[in-house]
């Protein structure tokens, strides 16, 4: 039936030019500003009550839009050796997972590192802003492949496992902090994306 198949190509043409004109796409009016991230979690709302040059200037510093949502994986293989919640007298804030120093540590979504380097306790950690706001926090690693303002993207070697720090032993300490930065499960945040851990 080629006069068909020619028929329905020639349909198909007819109706994609005609969604796509540049002309149809410039008459609709503005889309509402989105809300957007800043370094250092600093949210600026979708509506803000700014003078236009002054809220375009802020939201140009935003961190880049991250392709690929929802995509994610395990920070590390391993041993699952203490999970978020209360853990001897005090609040765990991440979960740990142990294995041999120089294990690969991974970037659990698409991001962009804010920082990597020395930090209290964790020894040296690696914080990524993660694709949906949060941010990743990978403590205690040996090694730090990647460096401030990086893009990285989900399943990206970002480093090794470590001891460093306050650590009872080779492993990854991973925390997922929210927008308004404080610590959230990160045994829900990953089920939610089909990580299990
Ligand atoms: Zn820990």
């Amino acid at each position: 039936m080629p006069v068909r198949v020619g028929a329905l190509a020639a349909f198909a043409g007819t109706v994609g030019l005609g969604t796509i004109s540049a002309g149809e796409a410039a008459a609709k009016p503005a889309k509402p500003e989105a809300p957007v991230v800043l370094p250092g979690n600093i949210e600026v709302p979708a509506n803000l009550n700014l003078p236009p040059e002054l809220d375009k200037a802020l939201r140009g510093l935003a961190l880049p839009t991250i392709p690929r949502p929802g995509v994610a994986v395990k920070p590390a293989s391993g041993t699952v050796t203490s999970g978020y919640g209360a853990r001897w007298g005090a609040h765990h804030d991440g979960v740990d997972i142990a294995n041999r120093i120089g294990t690969p540590v991974y970037a659990v979504t698409d991001g962009v590192v804010l920082e990597s380097g020395p930090a209290s306790g964790y020894g040296q950690w690696i914080r990524v802003r993660q694709d949906d706001g949060t941010t990743g926090i990978f403590g205690h690693v040996d090694q730090s492949f990647v460096r401030e303002g990086q893009r990285v993207t989900a399943g990206q070697q970002i480093g090794t496992v470590g001891n460093r720090g306050n650590s009872t032993g080779p492993h990854l300490h991973y925390e997922v902090w929210n927008a308004g930065g404080s610590p959230i499960n990160p045994h829900a945040w990953l089920a939610n994306r089909g990580v299990h851990l």
